[in-house]
């Protein structure tokens, strides 16, 4: 529900501590609206409750606070009609507040550094992190999309739901690699900037547009297990990942069952017998301690590509082709479809 719009029915009073968003009050502007709380670190949430000069900002102080922001109606209003609404009635009748000669309106349900955020998107197109890579998108999106929710900016919505499906593939485990890939290697991301993103989803309220990448992001999350103790997770993020986790791995040893055959054949060096029927055994307990089964498998297709051993056991060349055939299509594919089905967010 957007905050009512009748501007007299909340006041600011001597109680209140008032500061100006450093960016966001333009002296042209032709409206006033004032969100609860400070804006910490222009653009950026920080968790030091450092204030834009420095100094820090203590809860108490912090509850006290509203930041105004003086911005362009047309502008707001081109992007949403809830704020065309708002602006109407509050220009219509006479004895509204104003501030600094312009209408003034509260919207103390809002936090003023989701409104902050939500204005940047709408005032500065290079706010956004340009990267497609870049998980400080998400922490920066969180606040603006809980506002294009309430003030229904569909336009915004959508721009962040079309992000994130690129951000996180989902139709293929091809394009999941390259991208595994691209992100390990460049951006290495924390714990927390995983659950960064979860959080732009289930918080967002995007969950139902974007389920594959959701459940990839738990999937993702899930690969830190054996580095970190988890401890920022809540216990449903934790159920989760832990029940994914156990049913992957179910489906992926019944799968691995299918046995493989004896060779007769030599390696490729001719220096040893192919140890293809011993593969089975060592496919399981890779597969098992694997922080990242699906990166696993893609690293033994790789190998496999190579002519390399694969989990250990020395092949035939035509041992080799079929068994990157099996991981191509049968291991990989399969895992892949499972992770989306096993991490769905319940
Ligand atoms: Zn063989």
């Amino acid at each position: 529900m957007p905050p009512s719009p009748e501007p007299s029915n909340v006041a600011l009073d001597i109680t209140h501590i008032i500061k100006y968003d450093p960016f966001l009050y333009f002296p042209d502007g032709n409206i006033v609206l004032a969100a609860a709380g400070p804006v910490q670190n222009p653009g950026r949430y920080d968790s030091d409750s450092e204030s834009e000069d420095g100094s820090s900002i203590d809860s108490e102080e912090a509850r006290k606070t509203v930041t105004l922001f003086r911005i362009h109606r047309s502008l707001l209003s081109m992007h949403s009609r809830v704020f065309r609404d708002m602006f109407a009635l509050c220009s219509e009748g006479s004895g509204g507040q104003t501030w600094d000669g312009v209408p003034f309106i509260p919207m103390f349900d809002d936090d003023a550094q989701d409104a902050s955020n939500f204005l940047r998107v709408i005032y500065d197109p290079h706010f956004v992190p340009a990267d497609l890579y870049d998980f400080e998108y998400h922490r920066i999106m969180l606040g603006p999309l809980k506002l294009a929710d309430e003030y229904e900016v569909e336009g915004m919505k959508n721009q962040v739901i079309s992000r994130v499906k690129s951000a996180w593939p989902s139709r293929s485990h091809r394009e999941w690699d390259d991208r595994d890939y691209m992100v390990a290697e460049h951006y290495n991301p924390s714990v927390a900037d995983i659950e960064d993103a979860i959080s732009l989803v289930v918080e967002g309220g995007i969950q139902d547009d974007v389920p594959e990448q959701l459940a990839l992001m738990y999937y993702h999350l899930s690969t830190y297990s054996e580095r970190n103790d988890f401890e920022n997770i809540n216990s449903e993020h934790f159920r989760v990942l832990f029940r994914g986790r156990q049913n992957l791995n179910r489906d992926m040893l019944e799968w691995t069952k299918v046995r493989f055959s004896d060779c007769l054949g030599f390696t490729s060096d001719g220096s040893e017998k192919c140890a293809r029927a011993s593969l089975h055994m060592k496919f399981v307990a890779a597969f098992v301690s694997a922080d990242d089964p699906l990166a696993c498998l893609c690293e033994a297709a790789w190998r496999c590509e190579d002519g390399d051993e694969v989990f250990g056991a020395k092949l035939c060349l035509d041992c080799l082709a079929s068994v990157l055939w099996h991981l191509n299509h049968t291991y990989r594919y399969s895992c892949f479809k499972a992770i989306k089905k096993h991490f769905a967010h319940p």
